[in-house]
């Protein structure tokens, strides 16, 4: 951690952040701040060097215009790639599981290469895949069902270094099958909702990663209504 204040980046917000994605790093802050660690989002925008010194970096789904200028900037700026060689926590939504793959062809068909964070490829699929999504999680990383909103064309094929997030109960992540990559510290997910207001014991996976302690339990009325009526939306 830096100077004891947890940095999270807010990476490219204005070219990913559909649905809202901003709030993963919103929740992360606030999670964190209820209990009384010192947290704040470090935005990054397009054009602007990307720092190395951040604990948690955040990435938001996109078009594929928008995603195809980020992955450019980011491999010209690789300040998120030297992070995760000093095991910064990395949070990929959407356009960002695409992104941090070896490479990624758009509906257009054109291949374009990735970050290379992850042992993954994309390619477009046959149809949109769009609608609620439930899941449960891959080797017990966290408790519960793991629930979000889908809309990609696009489909991932993981490598062996990479394991799912998550198995599919309802609607498509991935493949159909598995949704999500984990590998180390970094976790990526097809979810928008945004994925951590939803989720909020994936957010404490990587809160307690990024802090290296379990973060005490909170006790939040609002968050619990959401998560059971989503639940049941999917269901
Ligand atoms: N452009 C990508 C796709 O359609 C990602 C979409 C998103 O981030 N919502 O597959």
């Amino acid at each position: 951690m830096s100077e004891s204040t947890v940095q999270i980046a807010l990476v490219l917000p204005d070219l990913l952040g559909t649905y809202g994605d901003f709030g993963n790093a919103v929740v992360l802050e606030k999670r964190m701040n209820w209990r009384g660690i010192k947290a704040e989002i470090v935005p990054v925008m397009f054009g602007e060097p990307v720092p190395d010194s951040c604990d948690i970096y955040v990435v938001g789904g996109g078009e594929d215009t928008a995603q195809t200028l980020a992955v450019k900037h980011l491999r010209e700026h690789p300040g998120l790639q030297r992070a995760v060689t000093k095991n910064a926590v990395v949070l990929g939504v959407c356009a960002g599981i695409q992104i941090f793959g070896e490479s990624f062809t758009r509906a257009d068909q054109i291949t374009h290469p990735g970050m290379g964070l992850i042992d993954s490829t994309s390619h477009a699929g046959g149809s949109r895949a769009i609608g609620e999504v439930l899941a449960t999680p891959a080797n017990n990383l966290f408790e519960g069902v793991l629930t979000g909103f889908e809309n990609h064309q696009g489909r991932t094929v993981l490598g062996p270094a990479a394991q799912p997030l998550a198995h599919v109960k309802v609607g498509t992540g991935n493949d159909g099958s598995v949704e999500g990559a984990v590998q180390g510290r970094i976790v990526c997910t097809y979810l928008h909702g945004p994925v951590l207001p939803r989720n909020p014991q994936l957010a404490d996976l990587l809160i307690e990663w990024a802090t290296g302690a379990k973060p005490a339990p909170l006790d939040l009325p609002a968050v619990t209504q959401l998560r059971n009526e989503r639940q049941r939306a999917a269901s």
